[in-house]
């Protein structure tokens, strides 16, 4: 019998994966493939951190395959082509799929669907990754959401999603396994050791996301409406990096969450899951958006922004990359994202409204910082995110509602906990001047040991001045738009 090609992208998981599955159910041979595509993949190739989980993740999967008689053929090369050689290698008889819908990828998709029909070979597409599927959520004149809030409803008006499937027992494997490059090869580690925080942090693979799912569903979900906004408490999942390699896939989360919603007799129980369920929405909004509008992860959403005033300060820039910028928040933020590969949510919007508001700087600059740096960096939620505090995006926050850095520090993370852990130069300030260091007196700096200007930068902009700057600035494209 000839064997079925499985092709892992961002489905690198055994269970709830639809692809899998139906290659086992058939009963022919499987042949787990992955294929690094990063010299062909341009601009949106992995950034560096991404690409430190994308060799463990590959470890990972290797090894849970193997537990079933299976294994992973790693190949390099344009997806298309390469996957065509493997077909001609091996005689497969399909090639099977999750879809993806990072616009490349439906491309390469199309493209091989026709090159394989021409082989007398099958294409196979599923629906793993998201909860619906984005072409059919549509308005009532069948347009795509630009609306966060209809566009959710929408989806929970539709068939709740399937329950999740276990992983398969076993794996039938081929007569001959084609050859495969080492995984070293393939994705090495970085030269240098820069990735020690991320180590700390993290567990890639499906175990560890089980893990996370795990720990959160017994937990942490019961307090996650009240503790999500705060940076210094372990209030959200931090499943973002999993999701994003699809090592767990979104339907175990909604399951996991609605069956201890269903077993619970807090009364707050099914505002928590729902409040949970609501984040999993914006990531099926995001990836309905980047399907639907691909030019996004450059253009505006909102065009008059292309005429927007940006500045160009490559200083500036790097002050904000290297947390430097003098408004505690912010630099506890951007330190977290370089030592650990992730940042808050709350952080993110505040760290990208300074860059954007503040400083004026284009949001495709620091969409590209978080790419290289993110471990969860990823095309849908990284362009919505950055669009929508930047004002230009769908349904995105008003452009006039501009985050103060400090008093945003206050209610978030209103013992200082976050700002200690992160720039610990300030950690003995007390609570009180910690978000706004410069205004404290000399004596409260002296006994923190805290020198403005020497230990800790002085704010790089004045908070209401720079306010000021960026509501002139919105004037300009405003006043363009305005009817005549
Ligand atoms: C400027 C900016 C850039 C961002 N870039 C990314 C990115 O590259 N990758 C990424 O996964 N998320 C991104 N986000 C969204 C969000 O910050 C992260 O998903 C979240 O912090 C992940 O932590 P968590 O898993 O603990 O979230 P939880 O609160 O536990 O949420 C569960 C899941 O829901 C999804 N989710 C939550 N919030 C959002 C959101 N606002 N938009 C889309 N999906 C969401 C994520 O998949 C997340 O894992 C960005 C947000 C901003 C403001």
């Amino acid at each position: 019998m000839p064997p079925n090609l499985v092709w892992f992208r961002q489905d690198l998981r055994l269970e709830d994966n639809e692809a899998l599955l139906a290659a086992v159910e058939c009963g022919a041979p499987v042949i787990p493939v992955f294929i690094n595509t990063l010299a062909h993949d341009g601009q949106w190739a992995p950034g560096a951190a991404s690409r430190w989980w994308l060799h463990h993740s590959l470890a990972a999967l290797d090894k849970r395959l193997r537990q079933r008689g299976s294994r992973l053929v790693l190949r390099r090369g344009p997806a298309a082509d390469t996957l065509i050689r493997l077909v001609r290698e091996t005689g497969a008889s399909a090639v099977i799929v999750n879809r993806h819908i990072e616009p490349d990828d439906a491309q390469t998709d199309a493209e091989l669907a026709t090159r394989l029909q021409r082989l007398g070979t099958q294409w196979l597409s599923f629906q793993s990754n998201l909860l619906f599927d984005p072409d059919a959520v549509r308005t009532r004149q069948g347009r795509a959401f630009t609306v966060f809030t209809p566009f959710w409803r929408a989806c929970l008006s539709q068939d709740e999603p399937p329950a999740p499937r276990p992983a398969p027992a076993r794996i039938p494997k081929p007569r001959q396994w084609p050859t495969s490059l080492p995984l070293n090869e393939l994705e090495p580690l970085p030269e240098i050791d820069w990735a020690g925080g991320l180590r700390t942090a993290w567990t890639p693979g499906e175990a560890g996301a089980q893990r996370l799912l795990t720990e959160f569903a017994d937990r942490r979900w019961r307090s996650y409406d009240r503790d999500r906004e705060r940076p210094d408490l372990p209030g959200t999942s931090r499943l973002s990096p999993h999701l994003h390699w699809g090592e767990i896939g979104p339907r175990q989360i909604w399951h996991a969450l609605h069956a201890r919603a269903a077993r619970s007799r807090a009364a707050d129980a099914r505002d928590n899951a729902a409040a949970y369920l609501r984040q999993l929405g914006w990531r099926e909004f995001a990836h309905g958006l980047l399907h639907h509008f691909p030019q996004t992860t450059d253009k505006p959403m909102r065009e008059a922004f292309a005429r927007f005033p940006w500045r160009k300060d490559t200083a500036a820039l790097r002050t904000w990359q290297q947390g430097q910028t003098g408004y505690p928040l912010v630099d506890a933020g951007m330190r977290e994202l370089w030592r650990t590969g992730w940042m808050h949510n709350r952080v993110r919007m505040i760290a990208a409204s300074f860059l954007t508001k503040h400083l004026l700087i284009p949001w495709q600059q620091g969409a590209a910082w978080f790419w290289d740096t993110l471990v969860d960096a990823d095309l849908a939620n990284n362009t919505l995110g950055w669009q929508w505090v930047a004002g230009c995006g769908a349904d995105a926050a008003p452009y006039f509602r501009i985050f103060n850095p400090a008093s945003q520090g206050e209610t978030n993370d209103p013992n200082g906990n976050y700002v200690r852990r992160w720039v610990p130069e300030l950690a003995e300030l007390p609570a009180k001047w910690i978000h706004r260091p410069w205004k404290a007196d000399a004596a409260t700096l002296a006994a923190a040991g805290v020198k403005l200007g020497h230990t800790y930068p002085r704010p790089i902009v004045d908070h209401a001045l720079a306010r000021e700057r960026a509501l002139a600035a919105y004037q300009t494209i405003r006043k363009r738009n305005a009817p005549s």
